[in-house]
């Protein structure tokens, strides 16, 4: 699909982009590593050849230790690498990762990479996985060395290789056919990441189907949907009426959501709290620490909203946007503004009481206790809709039971947030009040 038909992928999700951007942002960082290389990105994709050409003359060349982003081809499979460093007659091969450790999927990457480089007949000293050191703590300017870990996977690498050749076999193979190869939609659709042609390739599928339920797994959903059961009367037949599956699809049916109202309202405060107070917490966490005394992705309270009636005007903001160093100020503060209340309520899929604990605002008896996260109490509520099939967020559970939402996502107040400009800072208040009341909203909606 991503060859031959590369318009029909779905827009990515403001998350998805910056997710996109970190890696982008550490991986310039992570040239100072290893300095004054020559950078060999290609403006567009019709320049491969010529850096192809190019990253073969350098590698010849005394004049240069370094090489950024060095493209080679081989077997039809083209890569850049990070980082190449001349080592003695032979080459470092490095890759960087924005993550604190390393998983399968990057080990398997280097392993790709490494079947190119030897290919080429590129001789390397080592190949290593650069990646965030959790234990680095910021003083002063960045330290890259000690920021970053290096892990050698030479000896992996070296071992999947069969494994990679028959892999980029079997890809060439696909690539090569006149069109893109006829797979219905399946498991693979979500494992190991969500597709991003799904928008094209579910278009035929009813938006009511039972493929869209998760109280069974996606295996199973799949069984019966190769096996002939393709509507949802169907499916139905198979179920025990009282499962959760069966809710879920009556759900479907009737356009509208399921939720198990007994546990709901068992999680319910009693008696009835007579002050509540609606918090919107604005988390940020960082790859690389921006602020002394913090480590890579560690969390800091960005801004928080409150809505109650100790408020002045029923609202209140407070925000570092401009000093995030002042960030700790905003524990006393929520301490104290919290502790007016009888019951806070929050929707947040972190683990609040972790936040909370790491700041040692739970901590605190006037506070801890009375945090009511509507995210866990929902899910403890299976509470169901269609749209959540990718994930209980704030949006689509306002689609779910008002039918509307606004059109945007917690990550752009981040990113407003965080844009070190006047008008993103002005926004990202308001937008924070704006998903506050939806908190407001759907906690009268579900207690009233
Ligand atoms: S949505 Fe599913 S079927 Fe379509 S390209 Fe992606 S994985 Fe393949």
């Amino acid at each position: 699909m991503q060859k031959k038909h590369p318009y029909l992928r779905d827009k990515l999700s403001i998350e998805q982009r910056a997710k996109f951007q970190r890696g982008t942002d550490v991986g310039v960082l992570a040239h100072e590593y290893f300095p004054n290389g020559v950078d060999m990105s290609p403006n567009s994709p019709s320049q491969f050849p010529k850096k192809v050409a190019e990253t073969w003359a350098n590698l010849s060349n005394p004049e240069i230790n370094v090489m950024y982003e060095a493209v080679f081809q081989y077997n039809d499979t083209l890569i850049m690498l990070d980082m190449l460093v001349r080592d003695g007659d032979r080459w470092l091969a490095v890759e960087v990762k924005s993550s604190l450790r390393l998983s399968d999927t990057y080990y398997n990457d280097a392993a790709l990479q490494y079947y190119v480089l030897h290919g080429c007949g590129v001789p390397l000293s080592d190949f290593k996985l650069m990646y965030l050191n959790a234990d680095y703590v910021k003083n002063g300017p960045i330290d890259v060395k000690q920021l970053f870990k290096l892990e050698s996977v030479m000896e992996y690498v070296i071992e999947r290789e069969a494994f990679v050749k028959e892999n980029v076999e079997r890809s060439k193979k696909v690539v090569a056919l006149p069109h893109s190869p006829l797979v219905n939609i399946g498991t693979q659709c979500n494992n190991p990441y969500p597709c991003d042609f799904q928008g094209h390739c579910w278009k035929l599928v009813p938006k009511n189907s039972f493929l869209f339920t998760t109280a069974i797994d996606d295996e199973t959903l799949f069984q019966n949907y190769f096996n002939g059961v393709n509507s949802n009367a169907k499916m139905l037949q198979q179920l025990d009426p009282n499962s959760l599956e069966a809710h879920q699809i009556e759900a479907l049916e009737t356009n509208s959501y399921y939720i198990d109202y007994k546990t709901l309202y068992s999680l319910a405060q009693q008696p009835k709290p007579k002050s509540i107070a609606y918090l919107n917490l604005l988390l940020h966490r960082p790859a690389v620490p921006e602020l002394d005394g913090t480590k890579p992705y560690e969390e800091l309270i960005l801004a928080f909203a409150l809505q109650g009636e100790h408020e002045p005007d029923g609202n209140f903001v407070w925000d570092c946007f401009e000093n995030q160093g002042l960030w700790k100020n905003a524990i006393g503060l929520l301490i104290e503004k919290l502790s007016h209340y009888e019951q806070i309520v929050c929707f947040t899929p972190q683990n609040l009481t972790t936040t909370l604990l790491r700041h040692e605002i739970i901590q605190n008896k006037e506070v801890g206790y009375k945090v009511f996260n509507l995210f866990d109490v929902l899910q403890s509520a299976q509470f169901y809709h269609p749209a959540i099939k990718r994930g209980l967020t704030l949006q689509r559970i306002e689609t779910a039971l008002f039918s509307e939402a606004k059109l945007f996502e917690h990550s752009r107040i981040i990113l407003e947030a965080t844009s070190n400009d006047l008008i993103g800072y002005q926004q990202a208040r308001e937008d924070l009040i704006a998903e506050n009341e939806i908190v407001a909203k759907t906690y009268q909606h579900l207690f009233k």
